[in-house]
């Protein structure tokens, strides 16, 4: 099915060396090639497709698309438009909107989350008929036990593939039988030693409880109250922000992630804390959509990883964007690993670079020019 196709990763890096596609997008493009030419019209939903591959190989079959990533689908319309393909050949949706009906073939690549995993099984409950033929394919690496046992739970009886290319699919049969616990997701938790309830959708970091960096940098937030334009750049549940916002209360706060559940997530959080202060929400690669010196502090807790790669690339770009939307003055704070090595990196982009406060395992970085 995948023929002659051309795809990007995304952002587009100069001199990008990793595919858009890996060996399991291959295996699951190669498998289901037969079986959907036995329909006349089948219909297929695809869940959590990396960079568009699945959307652009299969767009004959008018697929509807859901993912947690706004970069994911970008990228999805970018690869349909690189391969001379219209844009409305395949139906995007937002991992909080799903599509309605029933479909012949769903086809999900395995996310990092299994929490994620086990959330949009149970909210997809109504898109299986007993025929649905559910495949979930991804690198062996990355097929715990844990992911069987939650389909078999939530679906029904699993058959595996044999490996190839070290990559796996696993077919499921929905039972008919089967018995679908009420969904535990979002999560809340009470932030500690403060009445705010924070929720957590199911793909959100740290969606069970405070992640120890988050609460080292809540306790390290700039205290000045100078600061008006404001970004919580990958904003997560939005804790750092709406910390910030706590204490300052002339600041106005832009929430950015790219996870649809993230600023989902931030947006309740914010709403339920304020209930009538006014703040910007919105999925997004980084900073991408603000003008230059328009900002004067940018907050960040950077990613480590994009999807399953691991890296700092998307740290570095971070920074250069802060870079630019910063006002003269303005600010980026940010906190890491001790090990990410964030504060020289940060040099390469700002003249002063001032270390803030560290403890064991992170540092906490304020850069500015
Ligand atoms: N700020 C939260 C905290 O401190 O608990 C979450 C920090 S988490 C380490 C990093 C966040 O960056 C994740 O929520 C992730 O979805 C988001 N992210 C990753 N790549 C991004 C991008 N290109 N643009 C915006 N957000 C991104």
């Amino acid at each position: 099915a995948q023929g002659h196709m051309q795809l990007q990763r995304f952002p587009v890096e100069k001199g990008e060396k990793l595919r858009a596609w890996d060996a399991a997008d291959e295996y699951l493009l190669n498998d289901v090639a037969a079986k959907l030419a036995l329909f006349e019209n089948p219909r297929v939903l695809l869940i959590n497709d990396s960079f568009g591959a699945l959307a652009v190989a299969l767009h004959a079959v008018q697929p509807c698309s859901v993912s947690d990533s706004f970069i994911s689908q970008q990228a999805t319309v970018a690869n349909l438009a690189l391969n001379a393909l219209p844009v409305d050949a395949v139906q995007l949706f937002n991992s909080l909107r799903l599509p309605a009906g029933e479909f012949d073939f769903i086809l999900i690549k395995v996310p990092k989350t299994l929490a994620y995993l086990e959330d949009i099984l149970i909210r997809l409950q109504s898109a299986l008929k007993p025929d649905t033929q559910l495949i979930v394919a991804g690198m062996v690496k990355n097929l715990p036990a844990s992911v069987w046992q939650t389909v078999e739970r939530l679906v029904g009886r699993t058959v595996p593939s044999k490996a190839v290319k070290k990559a796996r699919l696993i077919y499921a049969t929905p039972d008919e039988q089967r018995c679908i616990p009420a969904n535990p997701y979002p999560l809340t938790y009470q932030l500690e030693n403060t009445d705010y309830q924070i929720c957590n959708h199911a793909n959100v970091f740290s969606h069970k409880n405070l992640d120890i960096g988050t609460r080292y940098f809540l306790a390290n937030l700039p205290q000045h109250n100078k600061y008006r334009q404001v970004v919580d750049l990958g904003c997560g549940n939005g804790l750092v922000g709406l910390i910030f916002a706590a204490n300052n209360p002339a600041a106005q706060l832009h929430f950015i992630d790219e996870s649809f559940m993230a600023v989902a997530s931030a947006q309740q959080n914010f709403e339920h804390a304020f209930k009538t202060r006014k703040a910007t929400f919105t999925a997004a690669d980084a900073l991408t959509d603000f003008a230059p010196d328009s900002i004067d502090l940018v907050l960040c807790n950077p990613p480590f990883h994009q999807q399953t790669t691991i890296g700092s690339h998307i740290a570095m770009r971070m920074f250069n964007q802060a870079k630019k939307v910063l006002r003269t003055g303005g600010e980026l704070w940010v906190i890491g690993n001790r090990h990410l090595g964030y504060q020289a990196s940060l040099k390469k982009y700002f003249s002063s670079v001032e270390l803030v406060a560290s403890n064991a395992k992170f540092i906490i970085v304020k850069a500015s020019n």
